[in-house]
């Protein structure tokens, strides 16, 4: 069994990321993320910070805007048409959940299509599912990424996903199939995923509950990829394979920590450095 260390793999793209944002800023162009954060909830105030933080490691300038749970849809989406009007920024990216009475799809699409690096516009999924270059949702980027570092084929393959959300699951479904694999998507209607699991060749799970993935749900030799973050009462943080009895069945797996997430972070970076990318060369065209 082989431990696809997305810890490691992320490192080292940060290094590569590093070098090319201070390239860009010696330009004049340094590439800006602008963070919304909208109320207090504790682990998307940790996600902000580890997506700051990442940032200043490698020289991308974050800005965050924390605005108070009860603020109005037309307040946030004012806010994102002062942000899309701003020539200096590169990204931006509106942290979720969103508080109920905000309605999340009008923000979402409020963002200009070339600033969405979180690859959540409808026009950005469209092209995503249509083979088209565009900005794919960090999670998924970030999953394809370590499976391409690690060498292991997709084409031709079955691959199974549970979870069926639209920042993970269908992205992650369409670029499975772009890459030439036979895709399955199981969600909570699914009836009986054991019997589109145990032919998997690669399974992905992004649900959010523990040990959902056991081992009689797979072969022997397969290829698991969990997305899922549970935080136990210990303070332990697991993902939603039963690791300790599936791991032996496996080809390749992802540890939770240190599979996916620093992954989805490092795709982020790469996302925003794309899109400063884009902004010099418009400069270098109006010259
Ligand atoms: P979501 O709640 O939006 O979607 C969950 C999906 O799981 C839904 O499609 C639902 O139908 C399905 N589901 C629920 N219960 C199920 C069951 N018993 N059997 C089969 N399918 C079931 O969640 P999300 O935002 O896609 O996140 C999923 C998990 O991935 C969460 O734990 C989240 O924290 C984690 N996540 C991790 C990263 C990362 O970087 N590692 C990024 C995003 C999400």
């Amino acid at each position: 069994m082989v431990l696809m260390d997305g810890k490691k793999l992320a490192n080292t793209i940060q290094e590569d990321i590093a070098k090319e944002v201070l390239e860009l800023s010696q330009r004049g162009v340094t590439p800006s993320l602008a963070v919304i954060l909208v109320g207090n909830d504790p682990a998307s105030q940790t996600y902000v910070n580890m997506k700051a933080k990442a940032c200043k490691k490698v020289g991308i300038t974050s800005i965050l805007y924390e605005m108070p749970a009860n603020i109005a849809q037309k307040d946030l989406l004012g806010m994102i048409e002062n942000l899309n009007n701003n020539n200096n920024l590169d990204g931006i990216l509106i942290q979720l959940p969103l508080p109920a009475h905000i309605n999340t799809d009008e923000i979402l699409e409020s963002v200009l299509p070339h600033k969405d690096v979180d690859g959540f516009h409808t026009q950005n999924s469209g092209k995503l599912h249509s083979g088209i270059s565009g900005f794919v949702p960090a999670t998924p980027l970030g999953i394809m990424s370590l499976l391409r570092h690690y060498n292991i084929d997709i084409k031709g393959k079955d691959v199974v996903i549970i979870g069926a959300s639209n920042i993970v699951g269908k992205p992650l479904s369409a670029l499975m199939l772009n890459a030439g694999a036979t895709v399955s998507i199981c969600h909570i209607h699914t009836k009986d995923i054991d019997s589109y699991t145990k032919r998997a060749d690669i399974i992905c799970v992004a649900v959010g509950k523990k040990n959902l993935l056991t081992k009689n749900m797979v072969k022997e030799g397969v290829t698991i990829v969990d997305i899922g973050i549970n935080r136990l009462d210990n303070g332990k943080i697991v993902g939603d394979v039963d690791f300790e009895n599936v791991s032996p069945l496996c080809a390749f797996i992802t540890p939770v920590p240190g599979g996916v997430g620093p992954m989805t972070i490092v795709s982020l970076l790469q996302n925003t450095l794309k899109s400063a990318k884009a902004r010099a060369s418009r400069i270098s065209l109006s010259l």
